[in-house]
């Protein structure tokens, strides 16, 4: 399939990656290197990152040394390049001296194409000294906004990688980071000597990524239950929340629901959360429930969904976040709900920080733009590229508003009565009881501060509770009204609602949507919708977990979900028809290509054989490698139907127990001694009973099939 091909990097590419072609950036950055240049790259999330430098690294002599902070994850990365054939290795802190020792002597007998090293292990003096002695390819810092002060991320050890230009001025570096504005790219610069590097600055769009953002109606669960039901069951997605209790009380109430939901927060033992996290890397499926302290450089390049519980502080914060879902390129949600009180509660925190007047400006303004962007009638992604100064031309038909363009009425005269009240109460009551005046609730409470006399009362019918305190909360969004300082939620008027209030300002608003739903009621469940796709889909799926499992790696290392999606579009019979598929190099092609392959011919031969016997089908799906339960959601129908069919199977010796039932050696002969003082099992619920309900009769009518056979 691979035409040969003249450059050693596109060569690279194809041989050991399994990719067809260079995404536009990569070719430039990565001959800018092999030719000894420097780069500063800036690259969306998902964008081909690691690719800029591994290539080079690998074509070039020496060893290539990438600086990254996220140390949890390097053995996920040398791993993952292990896998393609390629030889690679870490150092920090978490190896002992022998493994150290080991991969030092790895690097002095020119062994490694790359080495992934945390920076303060890089600025030790040994790690220097021994790098001065051996041929280095490149070095490449990752995460390169850690050396800015004024970012969350800063790190001080990133600081002294200036180092390396002055002790390794010949050898060339590139500079990585998916989140930079001008001001820090600036300092990235001056920081890291970058002052020659060229620089390649990719647009911020992330297409694959569906925005869509919703008002919550109050159960914010119950829409996030009916979200990953309807369409992502089965697949793996993270689910922000503002605070620890939260996460706990939303992973917990998933988990009874039977989504594999875990929680993640600071407030966790490390243990804890590295199990969680690994869980999440390694298994399919796993909903991890985090708050922001979850995410940073999780290379998982499957994760379905971003969700939002609360909203984030700014729309820098909300782009890396939901930056996370997608990165294989594949259809992905960010999925937000938010509601009167989010709004409520992050103005009264901005209030309330003790930070310096013009930081607390800055995250004001930054919360603005974030509720802008929710209050928004036209496209998001537009609203969105804008505020990073990247400019997407028309609307981009892939996110809720181009999807379900809103509905807007004329909320003029609403406002006014609403502000008005506010006004007509002394400004320091909050919402509900302001809705209460304008519905006309008598009760104790506005009797005791006179409010039933304002001419607000009871003025407000042509509006329900919910619609009011909607309009209440657009209002706070668009900055109409201010949140009072003491955090009891007052409201109190701005400048900017003298217009409207005055009528001299219309005022057009977004029509509460409550649900999130789309036009063609978004998608469905799993890639695979339709029945034989959805099969064979499935059946991959479980071939590639089997294989991940054998070597207690994620199944992705394996293959990302777009190679097993190129299959089942595909249809490959050869290995050599595998290779062209994107993602299959040739160290994969050889160690998994016969997998996967005779899963496709079973599924072929299932497909020709049309109309089968539901019995056969069951049998067919096992072969398949498919567990009863597995079938059983596959097909629709009963697990306990499933193993009848699977039980008949093992009679007529088309399948083994041992493979439908897993059941320890003194289990199996209980349940012969049971069944053959019974009768053999003539009828099942004495045996059942005589072992006390232990085993369930599916599992005895597979033993019972086993026995006659025998
Ligand atoms: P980043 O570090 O920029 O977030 P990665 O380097 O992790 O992105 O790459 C994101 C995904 O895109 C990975 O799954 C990677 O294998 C894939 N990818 C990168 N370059 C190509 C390419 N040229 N063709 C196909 N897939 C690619
Ligand atoms: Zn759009």
């Amino acid at each position: 399939m691979n035409e040969p091909s003249s450059s050693p990097a596109l060569h690279t590419l194809q041989s050991v990656f399994g990719y067809e072609r260079f995404r536009p950036p990569q070719q430039a950055i990565v001959e800018h290197l092999i030719g000894g240049g420097d780069a500063l790259v800036l690259m969306p999330t998902g964008g081909g990152k690691s690719l800029c430098y591994q290539i080079p690294s690998i074509v070039r002599p020496g060893v290539g040394i990438v600086v990254s902070p996220l140390i949890a994850l390097m053995q996920d990365q040398v791993d993952a390049l292990r896998q393609n054939g390629v030889s690679a290795a870490f150092l920090n802190s978490t190896l002992g001296l022998d493994e150290v020792r080991e991969v030092e002597q790895q690097l002095h007998r020119g062994e490694l194409d790359l080495l992934y090293v945390a920076p303060e292990r890089l600025m030790l003096p040994r790690t220097l000294d021994l790098l001065e002695r051996i041929p280095v390819s490149l070095f490449a810092i990752d995460e390169a906004h850690c050396v800015s002060q004024w970012g969350h991320d800063f790190r001080p050890e990133y600081v002294q990688l200036s180092v390396l230009h002055q002790r390794f001025a010949h050898i060339p570096r590139i500079a990585l980071t998916a989140t930079a504005d001008g001001a820090t790219r600036r300092e990235i610069i001056e920081r890291l000597a970058l002052g020659e590097a060229r620089q390649f600055i990719s647009g911020f769009d992330r297409p694959n990524i569906r925005y869509r953002i919703s008002e919550s109606s109050g159960n914010a669960r119950e829409a996030l239950l009916r979200f990953i039901r309807n369409e992502h069951e089965g697949e793996a997605g993270i689910v922000y929340c503002l605070s620890r209790k939260r996460v706990e009380e939303v992973a917990g109430w998933l988990q009874g629901k039977g989504v594999t939901a875990l929680p993640y927060h600071a407030g966790l033992s490390a243990q804890i959360r590295q199990k969680n996290q690994q869980r999440f890397l390694r298994e399919e499926g796993v909903v991890i429930v985090a708050t922001i302290a979850f995410g940073m450089g999780i290379d998982k390049p499957d994760v379905r969904f971003v969700a939002h519980l609360n909203l984030p502080k700014s729309l820098e914060a909300y782009y890396q976040e939901t930056g996370r879902a997608g990165r294989d390129g594949q259809p992905a949600d960010a999925w937000m709900l938010y509601g009167l009180q989010d709004v409520i509660t992050l103005k009264q925190m901005q209030a309330a920080s003790d930070a310096p007047e013009h930081i607390k400006r800055i995250e004001h303004h930054k919360l603005d733009a974030m509720l802008g962007l929710c209050e928004l009638t036209s496209c998001r992604r537009q609203a969105l590229l804008r505020y990073f100064d990247d400019e997407l031309a028309a609307p981009c038909g892939n996110c809720d508003t181009c999807l379900t363009p809103p509905q807007t009425w004329d909320a003029t005269t609403a406002a006014r009565k609403a502000l008005s009240c506010v006004h007509r109460t002394g400004q320091r009551f909050g919402v509900t009881y302001l809705v209460e005046v304008l519905l006309g609730k008598g009760n104790e409470r506005i009797r005791r501060f006179g409010h039933d006399k304002v001419t607000t009362f009871g003025i407000g019918s042509e509006l329900n509770q919910r619609e009011w305190s909607d309009l209440y909360r657009q209002l706070i969004a668009r900055g109409l009204l201010a949140v009072d300082l003491e955090g009891h939620g007052g409201l109190r008027l701005t400048d900017a609602s003298r217009p409207v209030l005055r009528g001299e300002q219309p005022l057009h608003l977004r029509k509460a949507t409550r649900k999130i739903s789309l036009k063609g009621g978004g998608r469905k469940a799993g890639r695979f919708a339709g029945q034989g796709e959805g099969q064979l889909w499935e059946a991959l799926r479980q071939r590639r977990q089997q294989l991940a499992d054998e070597q207690g790696i994620p199944a992705y290392m394996i293959f990302h979900d777009a190679t097993l999606a190129e299959m089942v579009e595909r249809r490959p019979e050869t290995l050599a028809q595998l290779s062209g598929i994107s993602g299959v190099g040739e160290k994969k092609r050889d160690a998994y290509g016969e997998a996967f392959l005779e899963v496709l011919q079973e599924y072929l031969q299932l497909e020709a054989g049309g109309e089968s016997d539901t019995e056969e089908e069951t049998l067919q799906l096992f072969r398949l490698g498919m567990n009863a339960e597995a079938i059983a959601a596959q097909r629709g129908l009963k697990p306990s139907t499933i193993y009848s069919h699977l039980a008949a199977g093992i009679a007529r010796g088309e399948a083994a127990l041992k493979e439908v039932v897993a059941l320890e050696a003194h289990q199996l002969e209980a349940i012969r001694f049971a069944i053959e003082h019974h009768e053999g099992g003539k009828r099942l619920k004495p045996v059942f009973e005589a072992l006390e309900g232990e085993f369930p009769y599916e599992i005895l009518r597979c033993v019972q099939a086993d026995m006659a056979r025998s």
